[in-house]
């Protein structure tokens, strides 16, 4: 595979300046391959040629038809090359194999569901808009926004890339990708995709690089008229603050602390299911992972007990083995992370029930046992703080009032659940919850045709369905006298 190369108009081209960075599997901690560091050059490079392709070049002319023959040839060459790809994630980023390959069928599917919506653009591209005042003629024409810089995490590597590559092509635009240094791989396989597929040179750029080298100069580069960015607060933060010197568009996907409310009258077997899917799902490096569960007091100390029995026969292993249903976490830095803010939950006086630490048996990777902290103070830092690891925060709740008012105490919006057999009362909790994805008794389902995003510091706009389109859509109204 071409790690060593950029993907640049086409062409895959060593780095200018020859930088490489290292790729580790961290199941093992074995060097998986080297991977082309870009900088400043290779980056003004692509946006150059996404710049071309996009000004002089006929894709943003073409119609959404014509594009949408591309994006399934897209989704089908995911298709034919879905195992081998879902194993090279299971090796770049740890997730189960059962997982990478879902993750590899909703990747595909999202070409296929911007490709529907490439052609229906077609028929909605232009269209009347009436005035009161009868003397002029209105009408709105959706046109795409230009070159678009996508900077992603990774946790999901290929299914972050997809949700931002399908809609940008789909619309008309021009896009540079810079994938996680963390987990390169799928993402220049996705180069290799799109280039079989015959994607016009320069309309897709992927390059590989390091956050300060390849994604600053991709945020601040005066020539990317959107910037679609998703990963931490932090570096969302960066991010905006390059966009707004050129006043870029942007569209940002940040953390999350999400809460699970559980009322009493809950399903026990439900609620331990969907709580513990809800945090253990990719090793709970999901920035829905709803990693605060709030359970009404009579249900509190059965529900904790019934899932640290559960969270003992989850099968931790590599990934690439069939049974493993818990990875490693994705690098050495995230696992100090996650091992220092279990330490901090128990400095700051939460009550460990289950996991805590490093799986016996285990001397090389990045594993963390399944672990469930009770009790946890509403000031602490495990309560307040996205961890990223299979780590969930409990505490108890007396009223429904009292358990809305705790989930929205977060400077976090992204998802909630509730749980409850009464409906009228999972309705209005739902309204209440201020996050951008609310599920009823259940957690983390998550669809192509819905949109996805958060309120508060989780970000701004929304991915997904048409949402995701428009985010690469600009509006512009032709307006005729007479
Ligand atoms: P991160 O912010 O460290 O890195 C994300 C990307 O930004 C990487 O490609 C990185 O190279 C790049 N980057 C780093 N510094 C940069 C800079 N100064 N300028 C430009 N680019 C820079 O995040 P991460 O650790 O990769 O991902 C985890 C975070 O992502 C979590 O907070 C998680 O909640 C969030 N996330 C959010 C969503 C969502 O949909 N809201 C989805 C997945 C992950």
């Amino acid at each position: 595979m071409n790690s060593n190369k950029l993907y640049i108009n086409g062409q895959w081209v060593a780095p200018i300046k020859g930088g490489t960075f290292e790729t580790i599997n961290p199941a093992d901690e074995t060097l998986i391959c080297q991977v082309a560091a870009a900088s400043s050059e290779d980056i003004d490079t692509a946006v150059k040629a996404a710049r071309s392709a996009f000004d002089k070049g006929h894709w943003p002319k073409t119609s959404g038809a014509e594009r949408a023959v591309f994006l399934r040839k897209i989704a089908d060459g995911i298709r034919a090359q879905r195992k081998p790809l879902a194993e090279l994630e299971v090796k770049d980023n740890g997730k189960p194999l059962t997982e990478a390959l879902a993750d590899m069928d909703d990747s595909a599917g999202c070409f296929d569901f911007y490709a529907d919506l490439a052609e229906k653009l077609d028929s909605n591209q232009e269209y009347p808009l009436s005035l009161g005042d009868t003397r002029f003629k209105t009408k709105i024409r959706k046109e795409p926004i230009g070159v678009a810089g996508a900077i992603i995490p990774w946790n999901y590597p290929l299914l972050m890339a997809a949700w931002k590559v399908a809609p940008a092509l789909a619309a008309g635009c021009c896009m540079v990708l810079k994938p996680s240094e963390l987990t390169p791989l799928t993402a220049l396989k996705l180069a290799e995709i799109a280039d079989m597929a015959g994607l016009p040179a320069g309309v897709l750029n992927v390059l590989t690089g390091l956050g300060k080298d390849a994604g600053a100069p991709l945020a601040e580069h005066p020539d990317v008229d959107k910037l679609a960015f998703t990963g931490s607060v932090p570096t969302g933060s960066r991010i905006m603050a390059a966009a707004a010197r050129d006043i870029k568009n942007i569209s940002l996907e940040l953390g999350g602390k999400s809460p699970f409310i559980v009322f009493a009258d809950s399903d026990i077997e439900q609620a331990v299911e969907w709580v513990m899917f809800g945090i253990f799902f990719n090793q709970g490096q999901v920035c829905s992972a709803t990693s605060r569960v709030l359970v009404e007091r009579p249900l509190y100390e059965k529900l904790l007990a019934c899932i640290a029995q559960q969270a003992a026969k989850i099968t931790i292993g590599n990934g690439i083995q069939e049974d493993t249903l818990l990875g490693p976490i994705v690098n050495k830095s995230q696992y100090d992370k996650v091992l220092a803010a279990i330490e901090k939950g128990k400095q700051q006086n939460a009550r460990l029930v289950c996991g805590g630490k490093r799986p016996a048996g285990f001397d090389k990777g990045y594993f963390v046992e399944p672990t469930v902290f009770a009790d946890v103070p509403e000031d602490s830092f495990i309560w307040n703080e996205e961890i990223f690891g299979p780590v969930v925060a409990i505490r108890p709740f007396d009223s429904e009032e009292e358990a809305v008012q705790s989930a929205n105490h977060s400077r976090f919006g992204l998802g909630a659940a509730v749980m409850s057999k009464d409906s009228m009362r999972c309705e209005r909790v739902a309204r209440a919850l201020r996050a951008g994805i609310v599920w009823i008794n259940c957690s983390q389902p998550t669809f192509t045709e819905a949109p996805w995003g958060g309120y508060k510091q989780s970000g701004i706009g929304r991915e997904l369905g048409e949402w995701g389109l428009n985010n690469y859509l600009e509006t512009k109204q032709i307006t005729r006298y007479n």
